[in-house]
């Protein structure tokens, strides 16, 4: 037990440039989920650490929000650089507390340093609009400036990914911003926070503040925050969405997900079964747009599941910092117990579990929180497996008549943030794409994240408030809008007053 203290490492806030343990008296452990060990002790903030935070937010806003275009942008190129050098180091804190694989945290690195890219455009963003000689002698134009202070709270699935889909938005356009990271995975946060020091980046404009609920309740409610991004699952994001905008606070939460697969019988179905087993089993299915529905049409569906299955036995599941993994473990033990009781009940209801991973021990590491591949034939709409966000290893395959009888199931979900059709017709993807109510759509792409140009953001419960997350819906978020309507008059020219509403002339 003594060793075990001895080798944990103290995961502490970073408020106004320095690390700092903060005066919560509140812990939590941190485990490696691959091997079921306590690594780290996480601070938890109190109120005190949350006023440090937002006071030294503030005050760096507004100096930094003052900074030219060109000097902050500057600190964006550097930070870029930074991050693109530490991305194995990056990677290596990811998986040592979420348990992804190397490779798809490395990933997940790379497409957090895109937004960053998108980031160090931020100019050709805030260029703003002009009319000349809108009405006679009179200019109009329009500009955005800063919010202010702004919050993000982010998810344990992508620790690094969802913090850079905030935080370079939010701070290239001259924002304060406090990042409240999972606590399941809050160690690269502090790397982050690193780079953004090194880079060149004034104190107090980027800081982590670790915490839970209480946490969480103090940033949606304080008077100083002008804004919250939140990611999470739908229940949270609803609930911070009230919150927040309750206390005056604009804000975008992105929540939970249930994403389908469509695959027509005119599909290369080899193609299919490779994108759809990637989808769903890359990091152990923790992605919010992981394909955890596939929904088979007509005579796609035996050929389908023959194909899945067999892919899905073949994965080399193990912890993630053997080169030799395909998929890790699960996030904790309460999941994977969740997980498992989903697929029994899904059983129980009458679906063929078609390759089971309930079971599954890893050499070596036997208190893994590890659960192997699983697909289920033949579920229905009614049945727990369909109707919750499993976040696992867990593949459902749904058989329908039609793309229409599909396109009625996905739209009769509640969620909707990603989907997939695989298929060799245009016509019909045309269909797909026009008719679903689901933000972000593949066509023969199984994960369809939009690039950094182009925002992130779902439909229906996976999306409470107006704006997607980075791209230029961030920039919307991040920024309030001016119109200025402007005359130089010619001295002595005075035209006497007018009582009309004014009009253009
Ligand atoms: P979560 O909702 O449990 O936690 C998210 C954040 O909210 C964390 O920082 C956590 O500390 C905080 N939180 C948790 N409970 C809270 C409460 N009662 N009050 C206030 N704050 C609270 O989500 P998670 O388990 O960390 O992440 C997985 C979920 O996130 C999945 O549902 C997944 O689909 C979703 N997700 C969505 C997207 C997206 O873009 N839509 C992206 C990634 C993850």
């Amino acid at each position: 037990m003594t060793q075990q203290i001895e080798t944990t490492q103290q995961i502490e806030h970073f408020i106004a440039g320095a690390r700092t343990a903060g005066s919560g008296q509140r812990t939590q452990e941190v485990y490696n989920p691959a091997t079921g060990e306590a690594t780290g002790v996480l601070h938890l903030a109190d109120r005190e650490d949350l006023e440090r935070a937002v006071s030294a937010a503030r005050a760096a806003a507004g100096t930094w929000g003052e900074m030219s275009l060109a000097r902050r942008t500057a600190v964006l190129f550097r930070f870029r650089e930074l991050v693109a050098a530490h991305t194995d180091e990056l990677a290596a804190l990811i998986t040592a507390e979420h348990g992804k694989v190397l490779s798809d945290a490395k990933g997940e690195v790379g497409r957090g340093l895109e937004v960053v890219e998108f980031a160090c455009g931020i100019a050709e963003q805030l260029k703003g609009e002009f009319s000349d000689q809108f009405s006679t002698g009179i200019d109009v134009y329009s500009f955005r400036q800063p919010l202010g202070v702004v919050a993000g709270i982010t998810p344990f699935n992508f620790p690094v990914m969802v913090p850079l889909w905030m935080a370079p938005v939010a701070i290239a356009t001259g924002n304060a911003f406090i990042l409240k990271p999972s606590e399941r995975d809050p160690s690269p946060s502090l790397l982050l926070a690193e780079l953004w020091q090194r880079a060149g980046l004034p104190d107090g404009v980027f800081q982590v503040l670790h915490g839970d609920k209480e946490t969480v309740d103090g940033l949606l409610t304080h008077p100083e925050v002008d804004g919250i991004s939140f990611v999470g699952s739908t229940p949270i994001a609803k609930y911070v969405h009230e919150t927040a905008t309750k206390h005056g606070k604009r804000v975008q939460a992105l929540g939970g997900a249930k994403n389908h697969a469509v695959v027509l019988p005119d599909a290369d179905m080899d193609i299919a079964a490779d994108n759809i087993n990637a989808a769903a089993f890359g990091s152990a299915g923790e992605r919010c747009m992981a394909i955890s529905v596939a929904v088979a049409v007509g005579e796609a569906a035996d050929l389908l599941v023959d194909k899945l299955a067999e892919r899905a036995r073949g994965i080399r599941v193990g912890n993630g910092m053997e080169a030799s993994s395909e998929m890790g473990p699960v996030i904790t033990p309460a999941s994977k117990e969740r997980i498992r009781r989903i697929v029994t009940a899904a059983e129980e209801d009458g679906a063929a579990v078609v390759v089971d991973g309930r079971d599954l021990i890893v050499e070596d590491h036997e208190n893994g929180f590890f659960v192997g591949p699983t697909v289920i034939d033949r579920v229905r709409q009614d049945m727990t497996a369909y109707e919750e966000e499993i976040f696992g290893p867990v593949l459902a395959v749904l058989r329908v008549d039609s793309l229409e009888e599909a396109v009625e199931v996905i739209n009769a979900n509640p969620y909707g943030n990603g989907t997939a059709i695989f298929t060799s017709s245009g016509a019909y993807a045309r269909q797909f794409k026009r008719q679903v109510t689901v933000g972000m759509i593949g066509v023969n792409v199984p994960i369809p994240v939009p690039v950094a140009w182009h925002s992130f953001g779902g439909w229906k419960d996976s999306l409470f408030g107006d704006h997607h997350i980075y791209g230029p819906d961030g920039v919307r978020f991040y920024t309030r809008g001016k119109a200025v309507t402007e005359r130089w008059p010619e001295p002595h020219h005075a035209s006497g007053a007018s009582f009309a509403f004014p009009s253009s002339s």
